[in-house]
């Protein structure tokens, strides 16, 4: 079976293989050499050279070569990333930031303008408010893309991205993709969409218009808190593009052991983000219940403004609203961190799309505080539900409270 999928498609009897089956069976194949049923990780950094060497352009990705100019184990992750977004191709780069960095400087010229959603990861609004502009002559605009209508008002002639970032960290906003499309498409703009708080089990940004898909294979597809790597997923034209330059030149490929856990993290993407959904909604819905809590942000509860937008979204029947969710309590800043001490199972630390929860207290002075809705100006955590049993979370955020005097 392995073998069959990864050389002659993704279907059999003209049916296409699920999800499940494709997380599986996608990027494994049998190692020629030994007949193992596992790809082996392929460390070396260069590669045999022809009897003449002479004619070989050294800025090529397609070929064995030096591993920055690309590897195999690389190239498996990019074939099934390709096939679970559904793009033409896939980049796989050494962090999510270096798919954002390498996405903008390539699609982007001195002189182009792009418009960016006003929640984004801290590093590409870093790149896009002030490093793009500063250093490459790139007019930027910051919009909230959650109303297309504001991305739409931006657009100037020398538009060439829209890069929306949806759920947003840290506020969870959602953007509608297929809206924001259309607005980009008729000003000659691409799209370019984070999908990481999804990931492609719940949503598939391509299906819905988008031209670039970026996610941080750090968080879900990944899954297990000990790799990064980041993935650009779009047409084969811009990927060659990436390579060329972005991936040989500026250098930030990823190392053949982390593409091999990622490709093994992601095996289980479906299973583990089934229960990410499940366990995120109820502890959303249990927090919404709670009096200590002033506000929860989750596109899956019916208060949040953009619950039916992102329903729309949904890539399949049994898709949710992703793991992570924004709260504040109604206490002080010390209060907080109070509450975040008493926690037994849950681990303060950044980062999501871990096997285990963690919970992050984001202060009141954060640069980017003006551009979040009222509610999260005084200070709240982003929470990261993990694959913990449900029960435990909730008794373990009540417990807290209770520690905590709140
Ligand atoms: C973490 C994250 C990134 C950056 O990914 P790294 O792998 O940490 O470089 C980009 N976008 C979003 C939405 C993220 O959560």
């Amino acid at each position: 079976m392995t073998s069959e999928l990864t050389h002659q498609g993704i279907s059999f009897d003209d049916k296409p293989l699920g999800f499940n089956t494709l997380s599986i069976h996608l990027g494994n194949g049998v190692d020629a050499e030994t007949g193992a049923i596992r790809r082996p990780i392929t460390l070396a950094n260069a590669y045999a050279l022809p009897y003449d060497p002479s004619d070989i352009n050294w800025s090529s990705s397609d070929v064995n070569l030096y591993t920055r100019n690309g590897h195999p184990n690389q190239r498996y992750l990019e074939a099934k990333l390709a096939k679970l977004e559904n793009t033409e191709d896939a980049v796989v780069l050494a962090s999510g930031v270096a798919a954002l960095s390498g996405t903008f400087t390539t699609v982007l010229d001195r002189g182009d303008h792009a418009i960016f959603s006003d929640t984004t990861y801290i590093a590409a609004y870093r790149l896009l408010n002030q490093i793009l502009p500063e250093k490459y002559g790139i007019e930027t605009s910051i919009v909230d893309t959650s109303d297309p209508d504001n991305i739409a008002k931006a657009i100037r002639p020398n538009t060439r991205l829209v890069h929306v970032e949806t759920p947003a960290n840290p506020t969870l906003k959602v953007t509608d993709i297929e809206a924001a499309a259309h607005i980009a498409h008729d000003a000659g703009a691409l799209l370019s969409v984070d999908n990481t708080f999804n990931s492609p089990y719940n949503v598939r940004p391509a299906d819905l218009g988008a031209d670039i898909v970026i996610e941080s294979l750090t968080k879900y597809i990944n899954g297990h808190g000990d790799a990064l790597g980041g993935a650009i997923a779009t047409s084969k034209e811009i990927t060659d593009r990436i390579r060329f330059t972005y991936q040989v030149n500026y250098g930030g490929i990823i190392s053949p052991f982390n593409a091999w856990l990622i490709n093994r993290g992601s095996v289980t993407l479906p299973l583990r983000m089934r229960q990410h959904n499940a366990s995120a909604l109820a502890i959303a819905k249990h927090l919404e219940g709670l009096p200590q809590v002033r506000f929860v942000a989750y596109p899956g509860l019916e208060s949040h403004p953009h619950h039916d937008v992102a329903a729309r979204q949904l890539a399949r029947p049994d898709a949710g609203f992703g793991g992570v969710l924004a709260f504040g309590l109604d206490t002080d800043h010390d209060g907080h961190n109070r509450f975040v001490s008493k926690l037994n199972v849950i681990t303060s630390a950044v980062s999501l799309g871990h096997d285990e929860s963690l919970i992050v207290f984001l202060g009141e002075d954060d640069e980017r505080q003006y551009l979040y809705p009222e509610e999260f100006h005084r200070g709240f955590f982003r929470l990261a539900v993990g694959l913990e049993d449900t029960d435990d979370l909730i008794r373990d955020i009540d417990h807290a409270l209770a520690e905590a005097g709140l």
